[in-house]
């Protein structure tokens, strides 16, 4: 670019429109990003979220307490022990506890688990300001959705 021209530029303002139109191009483009967090896009169907157990459609619990998982895990996140009731067919967990905070994601729980009970969900918002809300009782492994959010998040909202 000669001097004259770098001139001709500055007295026009070139540079300074040609950024001006890029930001308008894009200012009346359709946009790609929502205001999170007040709008939650779904994650790809394939995403590994947070382990979550499950129920049968009669709303009973999938766990059977085999500890299949807690002995494929290489982590160390789970410390299960399940009881028979009398005359019950399966034993049922009486302690489920699980180590968000040691989890991998590696996914060797899930796929040993003889009853589906365990299975990764959707939920990818897993921050929390206390270590300690990382770990899940028995109870906790079924929470979902709002409920598992202020759960993990309890302590980190005003
Ligand atoms: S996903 Fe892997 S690391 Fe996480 S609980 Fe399951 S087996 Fe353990
Ligand atoms: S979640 Fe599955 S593998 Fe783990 S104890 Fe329950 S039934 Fe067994």
């Amino acid at each position: 670019m000669n001097a004259l021209e770098r001139l001709f530029r500055k007295i026009f303002l070139v540079d300074i429109l040609t950024g001006l139109a890029v930001t308008l191009r894009y200012y009346f483009s359709k946009k790609v990003t929502v205001p999170y967090p007040e709008k939650v896009l779904p994650p790809p169907e394939r995403f590994r979220g947070i382990l979550r157990l499950c129920r049968n459609d009669q709303g009973e619990p999938l766990c059977i307490a085999c500890k299949a998982c807690q002995r494929a895990c290489g982590q160390g996140c789970f410390d299960i022990e399940g009881k028979r009731e009398e005359g019950a067919k399966a034993m049922k967990p009486v302690k489920f506890d699980w180590r968000l905070d040691r989890c991998s994601f590696c996914g060797l729980c899930v796929e040993v688990c003889p009853t589906a009970a365990i299975r990764f969900s959707r939920e990818f918002r897993l921050s929390t300001l206390d270590r300690r809300e990382l770990a899940f009782s028995h109870e906790e492994m079924y929470l979902e959705g709002e409920s598992l959010q202020n759960r993990l998040c309890g302590a980190c909202r005003p």
